[in-house]
């Protein structure tokens, strides 16, 4: 069993996006996956709620010591991937607590990545006492396709000492499309969108492995 955590306070960033392709990434691999919502607002759980159908099951813990619960539910799974929360500073800290990875989604922009700094500051306190755990890493999301990241991006990034996976997420209306529907990119025609998830999702795999 291994937490997934996806976190940034930054709200925009991808995070709910990202939760929910890569809940249904790892499902369709065969695992079984629960997606736990921890903002308030609820993205994910609406998402949810647009499908009845939807594969992926979904519990809603928004206080953070649901959160602290958390580890005797995730036994029943393969995966937990945690939907984080915007701001609250106790839920993304009660989320870092549990978790084995957390993926940082950041917008390419440097004020984005900045914005990143307290975040970053409260996983490498909690890996200080941990031995190292939980790992991080930051992707790239909402790339504007066709562009290449820019050195002030690489450079911002860099200052973190975090790894920075290859795979990015590109903008694609595929995304919010999608979801509008309680569906993912697996359920849709764009191939480039799908490599890129399963791109992610295998780079992920091969850190917490
Ligand atoms: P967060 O959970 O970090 O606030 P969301 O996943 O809700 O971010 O994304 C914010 C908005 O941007 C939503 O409207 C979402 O549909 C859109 N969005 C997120 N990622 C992408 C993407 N890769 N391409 C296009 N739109 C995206
Ligand atoms: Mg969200």
């Amino acid at each position: 069993m291994s937490i997934i955590s996806v976190l940034n306070p930054k709200g925009g960033c991808g995070k709910t996006t990202i939760s929910t392709n890569l809940a249904r990434a790892l499902h369709d691999r065969g695992a079984s996956v629960l997606i736990v919502d921890s903002d308030p607002p609820g993205s994910a759980r609406d998402w949810h709620a647009a499908n009845e159908d939807n594969p992926i099951e979904l519990v809603v813990l928004d206080r953070p010591n649901n959160v602290k619960t958390l580890a005797s539910m995730a036994a029943n799974y393969d995966y937990v991937v945690i939907n984080g929360a915007a701001k609250l500073e106790d839920m993304i800290a009660a989320a870092i607590k549990v978790s084995d990875f957390i993926l940082i989604p950041v917008q390419p922009a440097p004020y984005d990545i900045w914005a990143a700094s307290d975040l970053v500051d409260f996983i490498k306190a909690r890996q200080e006492v941990t031995d190292g755990v939980p790992l991080a890493g930051f992707v790239v999301s909402r790339v504007v396709e066709g562009t290449r990241l820019g050195g002030d991006v690489r450079a911002a990034l860099d200052e973190y000492a975090l790894p920075v996976f290859d795979t990015t997420i590109t903008q694609r209306q595929v995304y919010p499309q999608t979801a509008s529907e309680g569906l993912t990119v697996f359920d849709a025609d764009n191939v480039k969108a799908k490599a890129e998830t399963t791109a992610l999702i295998d780079e992920i795999l091969a850190m917490i492995a």
